[in-house]
């Protein structure tokens, strides 16, 4: 048996005909940039998000960039997030010569911890805390980060809160979805993601109408009106042919979200049957979360050759991520070293993800634990 990583062909086969249709008018309008499908997805993607507004941009990258211009974060400026993150958190920061300051996470969930929130802010300098703005907390694999506390904090030392809601889409925290608690929520509709388009795309979410205003006038170079410009922006707009296909999967998303949790919950008890407990930890989700399963991350004994065992069975396993930010080439400039955020350096060296698209079956994840069990039998 052969179960890829992901399997995005599976999807499309049962969507075909309706988004071919969508594409095709597209095609016949030929009206391509922020048009009538880029309206209609910000509507909807507001209201699924529990929003007020939704501004669709050019990917998820640039759905934590354009926030962080829009509340003027600039040379010196300091911004707190996680290290164990997609590279694209940190990278907009420092796009902008603003800094990172990164704070550990929890060992279970993978969330920047909000224990160490306070102890890393009283450790700034006067100076350096002067110039603290904003916070990214990022909901990883589908969870939402512990959100009551950070908020709180956050308030306290007025920081702008940008939630990084790229892999969460669809998931709560205390019955709010992701993207709707701070004061911006990020969202990508790369491929792989929960909603992925047919190529790059992304969206800001917020409840202030000044802000989403802010982000759609600097979407679009600054200008307001067109040529007359207040403000130097970018270009990131979404193209009408992936809003146009997002729309139609959006219609399934809620389904293909019971799948995948579902997927997970099959996981979960084909684990414990198999009984792994010392080789195996399983994903944690907080009671009061909706988690989504963007990935199902386990952490587990001898990493590298478990990975490379399920290769051999045609298991498709991925590593979200082998390296944290603050030990990349690119930042060593920042001063940090091996051993400053242990939770983060373990957990890179420990967790594998799963395959857990919507359309797995019941079968290809029986096939995928017992090939774990069996390895961890053969190697003990
Ligand atoms: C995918 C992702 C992004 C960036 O999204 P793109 O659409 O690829 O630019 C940012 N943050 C996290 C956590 C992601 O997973």
């Amino acid at each position: 048996m052969k179960v890829s990583l992901l399997n995005l062909k599976l999807q499309y086969q049962g969507i075909r005909e309706e988004v071919l249709k969508e594409i095709e008018k597209v095609c016949d309008n030929q009206s391509f940039i922020l048009g009538e499908n880029v309206a209609g997805l910000e509507k909807e993607i507001a209201q699924y998000c529990n929003t007020k507004y939704a501004v669709g941009v050019a990917s998820g990258t640039d759905a934590i960039l354009l926030p962080l211009m829009a509340v003027g974060i600039g040379a010196g400026d300091r911004v707190i997030t996680t290290p164990y993150t997609f590279f694209a958190t940190t990278g907009s920061i420092v796009r902008l010569n603003a800094v990172p300051v990164f704070v550990d996470i929890e060992p279970d969930t993978y969330n920047i911890d909000p224990n160490k929130l306070e102890y890393i802010i009283k450790k700034q300098t006067a100076a350096q805390r002067a110039r603290l703005k904003a916070i990214i907390p990022v909901h990883l694999y589908g969870q939402c980060a512990e959100m009551e506390p950070i908020l709180k904090i956050s308030k306290k030392h007025k920081l702008t809160v940008i939630e990084d809601a790229a892999q969460t889409i669809g998931a709560e925290y205390k019955g709010k979805r992701a993207g709707s608690m701070g004061d911006f929520g990020s969202l990508s509709f790369y491929p792989s993601k929960n909603l992925g388009g047919f190529g790059d795309g992304g969206m800001v979410t917020t409840n202030s109408e000044k802000l989403a205003e802010k982000v759609r006038i600097l979407r679009v170079h600054g200008s307001k009106p067109k040529y007359y410009h207040k403000f130097v922006g970018i270009n990131s707009r979404l193209d009408e042919i992936q809003a146009a296909v997002l729309r139609i999967k959006l219609k399934h998303l809620a389904t293909w979200e019971n799948n995948r949790m579902a997927g997970a919950e099959r996981y979960n008890k084909l684990f414990q049957d198999v009984s792994l407990p010392n080789a195996v930890s399983l994903p944690a989700a907080r009671p009061y979360n909706r988690h989504v399963f963007n990935q199902y991350i386990i952490r587990v004994k001898k990493r590298d050759a478990l990975r490379e065992y399920l290769a051999k069975e045609c298991i498709g396993t991925e590593i979200y991520y082998p390296v944290p930010l603050h030990l990349q080439e690119c930042f060593r400039y920042l001063g940090y070293k091996k051993g400053d955020f242990p939770v983060s350096e373990k957990a890179a060296k420990e967790t594998l993800a799963l395959p857990i698209y919507p359309e797995l079956t019941p079968e290809e994840q029986e096939y995928v634990v017992s090939k774990i069990a069996e390895f961890y039998k053969k190697t003990s």
